[in-house]
């Protein structure tokens, strides 16, 4: 294997009480690289997140970032580490407005005391700025965000990750509930943003995947069932009995 990977996942296994929802799974991620995961319901996608991200500790295997072992470290460690993770649910402040919710994200404010006490610079508004075009809020800095639409909740929340700008980027099922207009504007999002990073996506719908991926790991019962680009692992008779069994 070259040294190439800026993540590397090697024989990862977390068991809950004795059952392994990640067993023995090794994955490779390259820097400008966005890689979706794939698989069943159950087949341990999110687990995966939760053990790069730190919130699950492994039984055992290693991920290691940029050559820096992970497994050990606490989450706010692995943040430290340049991991950015967005759950299923957007985690924005409803109460804020949108511009707030990014300024609090930057990294020299992050908690909501801290920014209380910050200095609106130009280099933080200016980053602000650019990162509301890129996430199609540049129209709603003041409107508070509990009332933006469901797809734009989650364009904000991915907006509050770039702003610490994560060389690794994981995003869960972003696209759940949005329009088609909005998934179509999400994947060009995604294409742009995985310039310069790597990112893993966890996507079901197949449209968006083949419109994103480089590259498809499947995931099934905690391990890599297929693995390619879209067109190889679409045609993969273990894939299509996985998911015709379903
Ligand atoms: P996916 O995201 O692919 O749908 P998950 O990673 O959420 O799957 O779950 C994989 C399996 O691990 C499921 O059977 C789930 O019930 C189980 N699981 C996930 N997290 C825990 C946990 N903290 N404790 C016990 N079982 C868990
Ligand atoms: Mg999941």
């Amino acid at each position: 294997m070259s040294n190439d990977f800026a993540l590397a996942v090697e024989d990862l296994t977390v068991s809950f009480d004795g059952f392994k929802a990640v067993d023995n799974l090794t994955l490779y991620v390259e820097k400008n690289e966005l890689r979706v995961i794939i698989g069943p319901n159950g087949a341990g996608k999110t687990t995966v997140l939760d053990l790069i991200c730190g919130k699950t500790k492994a039984t055992g295997g290693s991920i290691k970032f940029n050559g820096v072992e992970l497994t050990k470290f606490p989450e706010h460690r692995i943040v430290q580490a340049g991991v950015g993770r967005k759950f299923q649910t957007p985690s924005i402040y409803e109460n804020l407005s949108v511009l707030e919710n990014l300024e609090i994200s930057y990294p020299k404010g992050r908690s909501v005391f801290g920014s209380l006490m910050f200095e609106r610079t130009q280099d933080v508004t200016d980053r602000i700025i650019e990162i509301a075009e890129m996430i199609f809020l540049s129209e709603y800095l003041e409107k508070q965000a509990g009332l933006l639409s469901h797809g734009q909740k989650q364009w904000l929340e991915i907006g509050m990750l770039l702003i610490q700008d994560p060389a690794l980027l994981m995003l869960d099922e972003p696209v759940a509930g949005m329009s088609v207009s909005e998934r179509e504007k999400t994947a060009e999002l995604l294409g742009r943003i995985s310039n310069g990073r790597s990112m893993i996506v966890i996507e079901h719908d197949m449209e968006f995947v083949k419109r994103i991926a480089h590259k498809v790991t499947v995931l099934h019962q905690g391990k890599v069932l297929a693995e390619g680009n879209m067109e190889k692992v679409q045609h993969d008779p273990k894939v299509i009995e996985v998911y015709l069994g379903h």
